[in-house]
């Protein structure tokens, strides 16, 4: 029985029940697109700018 698992993303070697940096930053980036956009019924998807405007100030 293989002791590591091979992250799908990419490729690296992973003790078991480890997640991947990779994927954790992968979908952070992905939970923080939800958080900025708004999807419109027609499929649309669409910047909120106030968001966007509070993610300048911070840096
Ligand atoms: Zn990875």
């Amino acid at each position: 029985m293989a002791r590591f698992k091979v992250c799908e993303y990419c490729g690296a070697a992973l003790d078991f029940g480890e997640t991947c940096d990779c994927k954790r930053e992968a979908e952070s980036q992905a939970e923080k697109w939800r958080s900025m956009t708004k999807q419109e019924t027609t499929g649309q998807i669409r910047l909120l700018p106030e968001i966007i405007t509070k993610e300048r100030d911070k840096t």
